[in-house]
């Protein structure tokens, strides 16, 4: 039902479910409460402590932050690495499987210090360890992982301080384990291990011919730039062989690539890899570890499907099907069960972090209420186009849209060859959106609308300006057309009666989202409410905690939001911590290699000059001066009017 026939209807607290399908994606942590409001349950569970998204919203404000702020949700980050181990912990029993499992977190996910501190923290009762890809990753992985239990698996390139580091983790107790990419990265790990007296444990990643559908199929399979193909895994096994180190090869990886949408093709590299492990065991390396890597999706959309923003399979599943197969392939080889290990990072973070921003204005779409009269001696085209707007019915909408579209066209040559006047064309243009309204009208009642006139739904949007940057706080939504799911968060108890779009504060013709999660499709438009007066409304991004935080980038200088961290306390007592300021004006000037200091030094000497030819007086400049000076320690984002 669309947001204009249930106006019509009463409106209530479900049909505000449905049109935003938050139960669907909300996975127990998010829910509208009677009064119209986005709530979040951090444990996840029924009974749970939760809070109103604007009663923070409020609390944050009171505390001096301004909006767009990022809240993390340090129980659902916890919430999270239990609903992962215990499915797995679940489907070894069911299977009566006998090795265990190990969660590793990669850091590349999200790298906020506060996540990889909650999770080493939240992460110890189930020794899930880290994953590390890179060098600066492996430094604050050593740093926060202290439970020799959970494991320390590093991916990537290595260099030799790379190496160096990895080894003197192992001698400090950490179970840090090398996974081998390409064949050259063995000789350099033995040679420093020699070197180091640290023996190594290692492990390698295999390209798998099966690969995974979904935004990120190119990073598995053959055409993977990661990994190694068979002929070259046989290489580093006979490389070992000869230095005698084929001891330390206990651990097999892939990697199929992130947001896996489909079941089947995770099953199907997991048969191979599977395949793979026995024969190096079968080779005499003493395997003991399968790293099934990441891929677990988020469904994003709510939609339980194989499309690219959902997955068409719970967690549960993932762990008994994997479970399964492992269990199978491993025993018909007569081999021991290996441990399991998966890197799962989108599916521990994403729900983590929802981004709160405000609506800053709406432009509305809307057209003078009648049919525009013409004059008498209008040009012939112009009677045309009115005749047109004047004879639609229900079997020529598709006729009326594309004759509108031409005799607007027509008007619109004749008025840059000078043949017609600027009153005649603004009356055509008048007369074009009221036949497009009318047209989207009658469409509404249409069981089937013609796929050519799918467009004007957003061609007749509103456009509701929100205080964010997408290049900043969700980039995905950008750069691979993610989607994620968006909703006011209050006045839920209100029917929204107007279909908009949300543009950015770049004034980049890409900064908007006019992608919107549907149950059964991707929605050009999102039911919005009509802006009061002097009242917020308050818009959120939910599920952004994945890959979101630092693939942003400053385009148009805007920064980092405020980052704001809540928790329950022992009592069940809200505690905001973890208060982060954002980026300031100078903040990200200095990342583009301004020196805020040079700026003010060059602005004050123009500021003289200006003084010294009597066009500013001396306490003029004063003022000037301490506005450019608070623009400066100032939030790059819109700040509210002082009161
Ligand atoms: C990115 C990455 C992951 C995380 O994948 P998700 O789909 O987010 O779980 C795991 N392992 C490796 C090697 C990666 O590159």
């Amino acid at each position: 039902m669309s947001s204009f026939q249930q106006i019509h209807n009463k409106w209530t607290l479900k049909d505000a479910e449905d049109t935003y399908g938050i139960d669907a994606w909300g996975n127990g942590y998010f829910h509208i409460d009677k009064n119209g409001e986005v709530i979040v349950t951090p444990s996840g569970e029924k009974g749970g402590s939760k809070v109103s998204m604007m009663q923070i919203m409020q609390d944050i404000r009171e505390r001096g932050w301004s909006l767009p702020v990022l809240l993390r949700f340090e129980g659902i980050l916890y919430s999270r690495i239990k609903a992962i181990n215990e499915s797995f912990r679940k489907a070894i029993k069911e299977y009566k499987y006998t090795g265990d499992y190990r969660g590793v977190y990669p850091i590349k996910v999200n790298q906020q210090q506060q996540v990889i501190e909650e999770l080493s923290t939240y992460g110890k009762e189930f020794h899930h360890g880290l994953e590390a890809g890179s060098k600066p990753e492996l430094i604050a992985a050593m740093a926060f992982l202290n439970d020799p239990e959970a494991l320390l698996i590093c991916n990537g390139y290595k260099d030799e301080e790379f190496i160096d580091l990895g080894l003197s983790a192992r001698k400090l107790g950490i179970n840090c384990i090398f996974v081998i990419e390409t064949v050259q990265e063995v000789q350099l790990i033995l040679k420093r291990s020699e070197k180091l007296g640290i023996r190594p444990v290692l492990g390698l990643r295999m390209k798998l011919s099966s690969s995974g559908s979904g935004h990120w199929k190119e990073s598995g399979g053959d055409r993977s730039v990661f990994g190694l193909n068979t002929y070259q895994v046989m290489q580093v096994v006979d490389d070992l062989k000869a230095e005698n180190a084929l001891d330390c090869l206990q651990l097999l990886h892939f990697h199929l690539g992130s947001q896996l949408p489909n079941i089947r093709d995770i099953r199907n590299a997991a048969t191979e890899a599977c395949r793979v492990y026995c024969g190096l065991a079968q080779e005499g390396a003493p395997m003991s570890m399968l790293d099934l890597g990441g891929g677990l999706a988020v469904d994003y959309d709510g939609s339980h499907t194989n499309s690219n923003s959902s997955c068409n399979y719970t967690l549960d599943e993932y762990a008994r099907d994997m479970v399964e197969i492992i269990k199978g392939v491993v025993d018909e080889a007569e081999l021991k069960h290996p441990r399991i290990i998966t890197e799962s990072g989108r599916a521990t973070v994403a729900y983590y972090s929802v981004l709160l921003f405000n609506i800053l204005e709406v432009s509305k779409f809307s057209v003078a209420g009648d049919l525009p009269e013409v004059e008498e001696n209008s040009h012939e085209l112009t009677s045309n186009i009115h005749y047109t707007a004047k004879s639609i019915t229900a079997k020529n909408l598709q006729e009326s849209f594309h004759d509108a579209i031409y005799y607007r066209d027509e008007i619109r040559t004749l008025f840059r060859h000078g043949q017609i006047g600027i009153r005649e064309r603004a009356t055509v243009e008048e007369i074009f959106w009221y036949t497009m309204l009318k047209i989207r009208e009658r469409m509404g009642k249409l069981r089937q609308p013609p796929r050519d006139l799918e467009d004007l739904e957003s061609a007749l949007s509103d456009i509701y300006y929100g205080n964010l940057s997408v290049f900043q706080s969700i980039p995905d939504s950008w750069a691979i057309d993610q989607l994620f799911p968006l909703m006011p968060i209050h006045r839920l108890n209100e029917a929204p009666t107007r279909n908009g779009i949300i543009a950015d504060i770049t004034c980049d013709c890409d900064g908007k989202i006019d992608r919107f999660i549907d149950k059964t499709d991707v929605s050009p438009t999102l039911p919005l409410h009509e802006l009061k007066d002097g009242e917020d409304y308050i818009l959120g991004a939910f599920l952004v905690g994945a890959y979101q935080e630092t693939l942003g980038d400053l385009h148009n200088l805007f920064g980092d939001t405020n980052v704001v961290g809540i928790r329950f306390d022992e009592d069940g007592e809200l505690e905001y911590f973890h208060e982060l300021e954002g980026d300031t004006v100078a903040d990200v000037l200095e990342y583009v290699e301004y020196d805020p200091k040079d700026l003010v030094r060059r602005f004050r000497e123009m500021a003289e000059r200006a003084v010294k030819k009597q066009v500013i007086s001396g306490p003029e400049r004063k003022s000037i001066m301490a506005l450019y000076q608070e623009g400066l320690r100032g939030y790059t984002y819109h700040e509210p009017e002082n009161a």
